[in-house]
């Protein structure tokens, strides 16, 4: 056994110190990166949030949301849309603001293989970029797995894939071609991994560390979960992200596919649910099989109306830490950046809120 005794951070230990700038407004910040991927070689421009794929987060109404607000977020899709609804939806808008998701099941394999004989793809308007999603990245099979993925999918598709936590395996996800590597183990909203198993890293830390691993060889990562607060997304660019996504932030709208049930009190709630929860279990396979522990929780949150609102909120939040630190474009607020130490960062003397 063995401790590491330098102090890992999350999102909630630092501030983001303020520096002399000559931006006046937020207006004149541009939150958009461009990108263009190690092995896809495929060019990506837009702000790089994207929404989790989980059932009640990666939706195509909320792509639709996203299409939409067309300041280019893109939607991890979550996996267990049918196969015809694929189709359906590609046709209408095609790729360019959606991640196909799979995970380590061959019903994803083969659905995937169908969708890239389908219609869509053959048009021009398929899938241009994969998410691959497993609990534990650490696997042996998982980098096999990969391997598998790259050989059976066309060259030009980008893809993304983990989730890890640390700078040497994220070297090897990118050795074995994968363009963006997804980081965070445990930060997430309805995730109980670090309750039931004591195995986790503390977000912020991960991301800096995984990005300097990453950005060595001309990969990207995907900061993954534990965002509570517009300032936490800023946390993440500024730690290194070159994608943050996001779960909960982006929970209980019209767009969650959800049903809306009002409670005993008259207020609005929806039902959010981790996807390795009990509830995804009974309502995507019919049960918690029995040799894996759920590792997600299922939590009754306010309706909250419309994304669009939670958007400006987010996006003018990630503006304005721009602003305070002077960088012009999000590309810089890395660099720009020097984080606080910090034993208290909100005043919560009248409610979290
Ligand atoms: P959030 O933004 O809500 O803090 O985190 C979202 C992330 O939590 C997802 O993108 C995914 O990586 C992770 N997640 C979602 N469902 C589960 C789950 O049931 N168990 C675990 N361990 N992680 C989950």
């Amino acid at each position: 056994m063995r401790i590491e005794e330098d102090v890992k951070l999350d999102f909630k230990d630092v501030l983001i110190r303020p520096k002399r700038s000559t931006l006046a407004s937020r207006k004149e910040v541009d939150i958009k990166r461009a990108y263009t991927f190690k092995w896809s070689k495929r060019t990506y421009e837009g702000v790089p949030i994207i929404a989790a794929n989980m059932d009640n987060v990666g939706t195509m109404d909320m792509a639709r949301a996203f299409i939409k607000d067309g300041n280019g977020l893109t939607v991890a899709l979550h996996k267990h849309y049918p196969l015809e609804t694929l189709i359906d939806f590609f046709s209408e808008y095609g790729g360019s603001s959606v991640w196909y998701s799979i995970g380590l099941v061959q019903d994803d394999r083969d659905k995937l293989k169908a969708f890239l004989e389908s219609a869509p793809q053959k048009e021009g308007k398929g899938i241009d970029k994969i998410c691959i999603d497993v609990a534990n990245g650490y696997s042996e099979s998982f980098l096999d797995y990969i391997k598998g993925i790259r050989d059976m999918i066309p060259d030009d598709i980008t893809l993304m894939a983990g989730n890890v936590v640390t700078g040497e395996i994220v070297e090897e996800l990118i050795l074995a071609g994968i363009d963006i590597v997804k980081v965070g183990i445990g930060p997430g909203s309805v995730c109980t991994t670090r309750k039931m198993t004591g195995v986790g890293y503390p977000q912020l830390s991960a991301i800096i560390e995984c990005a300097d691993a990453a950005h060595g060889l001309g990969g990207r990562i995907c900061g993954d979960g534990g965002c509570t607060v517009p300032g936490d997304v800023s946390k993440a660019f500024a730690g290194g992200s070159d994608f943050v996504m996001l779960g909960g932030m982006l929970a209980g709208h019209d767009e969650s596919e959800q049903e809306i049930v009002t409670g005993d009190d008259g207020e609005k709630y929806l039902a959010f649910y981790g996807m390795s929860s009990d509830t995804a279990m009974k309502k995507h396979k019919g049960g918690v099989a029995e040799y894996r522990a759920s590792e997600g929780k299922t939590v009754k949150i306010p309706y909250r109306g419309p994304v669009e609102g939670t958007l400006q909120d987010i996006l003018g939040g990630v503006r304005s830490t721009c602003t305070y630190v002077g960088a012009r474009q999000l590309k810089e607020l890395t660099k720009r950046t020097t984080f606080v130490r910090v034993t208290q960062q909100i005043n919560n003397i009248f409610g979290a809120g």
